[in-house]
């Protein structure tokens, strides 16, 4: 098979911390992007769910031209008139009160942690113990590669922090179980749909009754929607599904469009607990991605983005499903809005390069599970495309491959 580009990227000098696809892209606009020989990809990766509103929104581009021009940093040591409309916007949109801004998702959970270990402390705890997921994915530092439930990605950078406590998700027994008695237990954490772990949504009895055991037992409950969050299930948060509130909620990936922006939100147990020297981080909260926050939330509820997410992700799903269910060696389709997991029987990470060769950006996650997470602005006619694209590359890889 031929290269899919005339001259293979090489970058000596970047450490090889990713495999990357052998593409050099260079532009792109809506929900495309063209390589530097030219060749157009529909994009249903969305930079990991992070491209909001595709690439090179006029919008957007102008407003960040604009902030470009007059603020890009300040440091927190002063006010700008951008930071308290971001955060009123989230805590509006979520019901929470209110947010510390920070540049990542693992910054976001690391604050999260941090925010659950004062709330124990607090309470006189000395040694907290935070409820984390079998499967889960919460960033790479090392308290966040520790949050996370998945032995590979740990391999190597032992000893990892302690202080939690693992159980499988949709299971309110075995939290309960696993809890039993601990009076050292602060928080639970958990994503409302498991990214990195393979698209794997939480169901919303089970997030509603860890709602209930929290109340119950005065534990903060910490809701990672760094990849679900952002209206891509079709409503501002994945967790509103379950008709509840979280007292803590890390946000990053989407909310800037493309910018690197996080935020955790917490509601009225959480929010008074940092005080100042608490936490803090140089570039959260700058003018730049408080700006890119801002008109990203302004231009999705301007363009109806949380209804389009919702009924081009039902079209995905049921179309894919039509198209794929019968098929030896494919397991289930599922998901909610845009945020779309089809599991193979055997692993499948060749089929990025396979659908990228036909003009396709999407990723494998979890060895086996094809992660279609599209720009919200994806339209029916581009949506029909992306089935007609992966499809036939999903057939023709199971007719070659053997579980
Ligand atoms: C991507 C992701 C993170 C980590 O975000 P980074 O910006 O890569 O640090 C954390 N949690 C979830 C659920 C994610 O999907």
């Amino acid at each position: 098979m031929s290269h899919p580009s005339a001259t293979p990227p090489t970058e000596p000098h970047v450490m090889p911390t990713y495999a990357r696809v052998p593409i050099m892209l260079s532009h792109g606009r809506g929900c495309r992007v063209w390589d530097v020989d030219g060749r157009e990809y529909l994009d249903a990766l969305a930079g990991i769910a992070v491209n909001t509103l595709g690439h090179a929104h006029p919008r957007l581009v102008k407003a960040l031209q604009e902030q470009v021009g007059r603020l890009i940093h300040v440091s927190n040591y002063y006010h700008h008139p951008w930071t308290e409309p971001l955060a009123a916007a989230l805590c509006e949109r979520s019901g929470l009160d209110n947010v510390f801004f920070c540049s990542s998702g693992l910054e976001a959970n690391e604050a999260a942690l941090k925010l659950a270990r004062k709330f124990g402390h607090d309470k006189g705890i000395a040694r907290p113990e935070i409820v984390v997921y079998e499967r889960a994915f919460h960033g790479r530092s090392i308290a966040t590669l520790s949050a996370t439930g998945n032995p590979k990605v740990q391999a190597g950078f032992e000893p990892l922090v302690d202080g939690f406590i693992r159980v499988p998700i949709n299971d309110l027994e075995a939290l309960r179980r696993a809890t039993a008695g601990n009076p050292n237990v602060v928080a639970v954490f958990f994503e409302a749909i498991q990214g990195e772990g393979g698209v794997h949504p939480l169901d919303a009895d089970y997030i509603a009754g860890v709602r209930a055991l929290c109340d119950a037992h005065d534990w903060l409950l910490m809701i990672d929607e760094v990849q679900c969050g952002m209206g891509r299930t079709g409503k501002w948060f994945a967790h509103q599904w379950a008709n509840i509130r979280p007292d803590v909620m890390p946000l990053a990936k989407g909310l800037g469009s493309g910018v690197p922006v996080g935020a955790v939100v917490a509601g009225p147990r959480a929010a008074r607990l940092f005080q100042p020297g608490n936490h803090g981080t140089t570039f959260g909260g700058n003018p730049l991605a408080m700006r890119a926050g801002l008109e990203t939330i302004r231009i999705m509820e301007d363009e109806g983005l949380l209804a389009n997410a919702a009924t081009q992700g039902e079209h995905l799903l049921t179309q894919l499903w039509a198209e794929l269910h019968g098929l030896p060696g494919v397991r289930e389709v599922r998901g909610k809005g845009l945020m779309i997991g089809i599991e193979l029987d055997r692993p499948c990470g060749d089929l990025v390069l396979r659908c990228a060769r036909a003009g396709l950006l999407l990723s494998v996650t979890a060895e086996r599970v094809i992660r279609l997470v599209p720009p919200l602005i994806l339209s029916r006619a581009e949506a029909d495309e992306i089935i007609a694209k992966l499809v036939p590359q999903v057939r023709a890889f199971l007719d070659e491959t053997h579980a």
